[in-house]
């Protein structure tokens, strides 16, 4: 079994536009599968994953509720696990956040360089205190985005500062805690009872770096992500196969903390 915590689809019409503009300002990244849950089905079939959390982001406050009614969509699927998204600039973030726990909704994703805050901003706090007080999952985008690498408005640091007010709702700062920011990612996130998801890692992490950093942040707060469509499944996990983990730990990456979080 695995569940790749990490994927971005887009409705079709939208990922026809979207993806040749995401891959060039990724600096020309081959996307796997053409973003689509129509072409993202296949890629998980021969590559060995189970089930898929979409990680839908509202990059502007209109799109806020198209964004979620496409994720509320995908609620009753078996495989593809949705979350949504609320834009800090929303009148309606925090209606929008019920919206999506009353419809099941089990988490959401925020993105504050696409959505332009930084992660420590006292504006965020009542979007904060809203999931803390539904129990929804948040996962952040953390460290460098290589489309906007200045300046970085998640980084550990400022992440650790922040996590109180989530309560005891969970928090996943994605990219093994800050993508390029591993040092930060060390010193600040070690024990501070936060998730990290293991996406985009493959080709880019020295395996050492990601071997210290499970270790210190503790392999039942490990989970495994792809990045689809800018990783492929295939790549990410032949990464954490060669990082000479335990069987027990690479179970608990591959799913089991995903099962545990998600309630599946
Ligand atoms: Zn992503």
């Amino acid at each position: 079994m695995v569940i790749d915590f990490h994927t971005h689809i887009f409705p079709e019409r939208i990922a026809e536009k979207a993806l040749p503009h995401l891959a060039k300002v990724a600096g020309g990244v081959m996307p796997c599968g053409k973003a689509t849950a129509e072409s993202m089905l296949p890629v998980m079939d021969e590559q060995g994953v189970d089930k898929a959390v979409i990680l839908n982001i509202a990059t502007n406050p209109h799109q806020q509720k198209s964004v979620n009614d496409f994720a509320i969509s995908f609620v009753s699927d078996g495989r593809i696990i949705p979350f949504g998204s609320v834009h800090p600039d929303s009148e309606d973030a925090l209606s929008e956040l019920e919206r999506l726990k009353q419809a099941g909704i089990k988490g959401v994703k925020l993105h504050p360089d696409y959505q332009q805050f930084f992660v420590d901003e006292d504006r965020m706090f009542p979007i904060y205190e809203k999931i803390a007080e539904l129990g929804l999952i948040t996962v952040f985008h953390s460290g460098v985005d290589i489309g906007y690498p200045d300046p970085v408005h998640c980084t550990p640091e400022k992440l650790s500062r922040i996590l109180a007010r989530f309560g005891n709702a969970p928090v996943i700062a994605a990219h093994l805690g800050g993508y390029l920011m591993y040092e930060q990612t060390l010193e600040y996130l070690s024990g501070s009872g936060i998730y990290i998801d293991t996406s985009f890692s493959y080709g880019t992490v020295p395996p050492d770096y990601a071997k210290k950093i499970v270790s210190s942040i503790g392999e039942d707060r490990v989970l495994f992500g792809t990045d689809m469509p800018w990783s492929s499944p295939v790549n990410e996990l032949n990464y954490i196969d060669s990082l000479e983990l335990s069987d027990e730990a690479l179970k608990k990456i591959k799913y089991l903390n995903a099962q545990k979080l998600l309630k599946i």
